[in-house]
Order: C-alpha cells, then sequence, then structure tokens
C-alpha cells in the first residue's frame, strides 16, 4: 500500500465490436462438475460470481445519462405485469445461480424499491443458501428516493446493505440530473433512513459526467467524510442507446482522486478482493475511504463475475450486450432445475465479453440493452 499521486492511465485499443457466441448447454454430467467445483467458469477463467436482479424497468427519476425524457416520456410503453418474473421465479432462478456458484445478489431495475411488496422478494432471497450453506449477499441499489418509508422493512425482510445513487449534492444540478426536480435533502433522509436501520456499509454512487456535475466532487466527497458512508465517482459510459455518449464527457477517475487528494490527501488502499470493481482510497487522516469506478480508462473485463437477469428474465452476461438469452420461457414450460442450470452454465461457459477493453466512438453509437431494463 501506498500513497499514490494519480491513477494509471490506459489506452483502449482500437479493435472492432465484439461479438457474442451462441451458448452451448451443458450436458448433465457436465453440470455436475460445475456443482461440485462451484467454480463455474468463462473462457477468460472469470467466475460467474455475481448475479444483478432488475425486479422493474420503471423509474420515478428521469436521469439524462439513464432514461432521458424524450425517450422514456409519458408514451413509453413498459413492460406490462404478466412480462415480469414472478418472486417466486426470481428466487428459483437465484437458487439455481447458488447453485453454480453465484454467492452475491443485487436488486436493481429502474428504481427497484418501486416493486410492489419488494420487502417479500428480500425476505425469499434471504433464505437462499450456497452449496457451502452460507447466505447470499444480498443487496440493493436505488434512488433513494423511498428509503424513509422503506428502509425498515426492507432490513427487516433480510436486506443486508444498500448502495443510493446520488450525482451530485448541489441541488440545482442534481434536480437537473434526475430531470424530474427531485431534491438533494429527500435523497439524503433516505441515507439516513438506511443507516438508521442497519443496511450498513452505505454506499453511494455518483456517475461524473465531465461539464454536468465534475465540479461538485470535492463537495460530495466532503460531505461524506467521516460518516461512515463510503462513496464511489463512476466514469460517465455509454450504457444503452440513448445518452449520446462521447469520450469527451468521461473525467477520467484519476482526475477525480487528484481533485479530492489537493483538498484532503488520500492513500491507495488493496481491494477487498479480486475482481472489486472500485478502486478504493482512503483518507491519510483515518476518517474513511471513496472508490473510483474506472469503466473507461481502466477498463476490468479482465475480473468481471457479473451476470445481469432482466426485469422480463433474460440473462446479459455483459452490461453493454446488445441480446439477452432468455429464461422466463424455461422458468414456465416445465423445465426443470437441471435444465436451466445447463443454459446459464453453458452460456457463461462461452462468454467473450470485453465490451469496456473495446470501446470506441464508434461502438459507442452501437445498439445496446438500455440499463434501465437491466440495472447499472
Ligand atoms: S464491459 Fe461488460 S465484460 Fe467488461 S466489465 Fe463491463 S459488464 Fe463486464
Amino acid at each position: 500500500m501506498g500513497e499514490r499521486s494519480n491513477v494509471p492511465g490506459k489506452v483502449i485499443p482500437l479493435i472492432a465490436a465484439r461479438t457474442l457466441n451462441a451458448p452451448q448447454p451443458l450436458s448433465a454430467q457436465s453440470l455436475g462438475t460445475v456443482r461440485a467445483s462451484s467454480s463455474l467458469l468463462d473462457p477468460r477463467q472469470r467466475r460467474l460470481h455475481d448475479l444483478r436482479i432488475s425486479v422493474t424497468d420503471k423509474c420515478n427519476f428521469r436521469c439524462t445519462y439513464c432514461m432521458p425524457k424524450d425517450v422514456f416520456g409519458p408514451g413509453y410503453k413498459f413492460l406490462p405485469h404478466d412480462a415480469l418474473l414472478s418472486f417466486e421465479e426470481i428466487t428459483r432462478f437465484a437458487k439455481i445461480s447458488g447453485q453454480l456458484g453465484v454467492e452475491k445478489l443485487r436488486l436493481t431495475g429502474g428504481e427497484p424499491t418501486l416493486r410492489r411488496n419488494l420487502p417479500t422478494l428480500i425476505g425469499m432471497l434471504s433464505l437462499l443458501r450456497t452449496p457451502s450453506d452460507t447466505p447470499l449477499d444480498l443487496t440493493l441499489t436505488t434512488n433513494g428516493s423511498t428509503l424513509v418509508k422503506q428502509a425498515k422493512a426492507l432490513k427487516d425482510a433480510g436486506l443486508q446493505r444498500i448502495t443510493v445513487s446520488l450525482d451530485s449534492m448541489n441541488d440545482a444540478v442534481f434536480r437537473a440530473m434526475n430531470d424530474v426536480d427531485f431534491p438533494v435533502a429527500d435523497v439524503l433522509r433516505g441515507i439516513d433512513a438506511a443507516l438508521a436501520a442497519g443496511l450498513t456499509p452505505v454506499k453511494v454512487n455518483m456517475v461524473v459526467k465531465r461539464g454536468v456535475n465534475d465540479h461538485t466532487v470535492v463537495e460530495m466527497a466532503k460531505h461524506f467524510k467521516g460518516t461512515g458512508v463510503v462513496v464511489r465517482f463512476i466514469e460517465f459510459m455509454d450504457v444503452g442507446a440513448t445518452n449520446g455518449w462521447r469520450m469527451d464527457d468521461v473525467m477520467p477517475s484519476r482526475d477525480v482522486v487528484a481533485a479530492i487528494h489537493a483538498v484532503t490527501p488520500l492513500v491507495a488502499v488493496d481491494p477487498h478482493y479480486e475482481g472489486e470493481v472500485a478502486e478504493r482510497w482512503r483518507y491519510a487522516d483515518g476518517t474513511g475511504e471513496i472508490g473510483v469506478i474506472s469503466s473507461v480508462t481502466q477498463a476490468f473485463c479482465s475480473t468481471c463475475s457479473r451476470a445481469r437477469l432482466s426485469t422480463d428474465g433474460k440473462i446479459y452476461t455483459c452490461l453493454f450486450a446488445d441480446h439477452g438469452v432468455d429464461f422466463r420461457k424455461l422458468l414456465r414450460d416445465g423445465s426443470s432445475d437441471d435444465d436451466i442450470a445447463a443454459l446459464l452454465a453453458g452460456l457463461w461457459q462461452v462468454r467473450t465479453d470485453r465490451y469496456s477493453e473495446i470501446r470506441t466512438a464508434d461502438t459507442a453509437k452501437l445498439r445496446k440493452v438500455e440499463m434501465s431494463y437491466i440495472g447499472g
């Protein structure tokens, strides 16, 4: 561990867009091997470890980089209720994933707390165990708008901790970014409710877009310094096909670290585990830490261990995928758990995703799944 003055840069090679191979389902025999080892690997030796579960495609915010109003306006058609996976279907899929090595579940959306009776689902998921009989790590990412009302019920149901998206402490900047005039103060009350309920450690995710909220980075760090809340600064990405991403919009994490370090010195910290997405920095005076997620300038595809389950039951093996593989049909047509596990294992074992390693201005224009549909 040593003090750093900046984050090393990374040149992103200019090569063509990725291709996704068709999944090759495993036989029941090979599936048995997978289960015994609990370490399902893709061709780059990346383990299936995290499952992100989108429980709704709806959100009460219209963040300009995620659900811009001109696309997700009043006429936008969200999924009908019968297209959504039921709580039983989600829990069954999560249980099968756990048998294949998944140890961490993150509920996302849209805004997941808008899904009716969410604590019931959390209660069901909290009962799941890994093959070695430990509970799965269960967390949730939210915009924080409903936490004052819901934090305690979520905790009581079995949620362990929470991540809140908050893009600025500056009220005018935040209201403009969420585009529904939602105030910072209400999100802060939600964070306080999460802390009071014991959904800790609470993390705050701030997407940093140059020229929009980059001037409020230090203010964000200062606000949460010494509170136990860990802020993670995320480089602005070309998620979906609607956010108008340009490389010029990205404030590299090294600049974020440098800006905060200039005000209050930072020291690099080792990751909690291999493959941790956020690079950790602690305050030299011992008052907490921050993280930076350098999705653009330091691609972490080589350790990416996440699969994403969409609201309507498709699996995406990359945030930037252009299509997913339908599991809802299997969950509803009488297929066995082994059938579902075999398809998931086969999908993972041919996975070649590495979008952030090959991102260019041209790939940014390609059709990709919308983040509001599979979570971030
Ligand atoms: S671009 Fe895809 S493969 Fe790379 S880290 Fe992101 S989700 Fe994982």
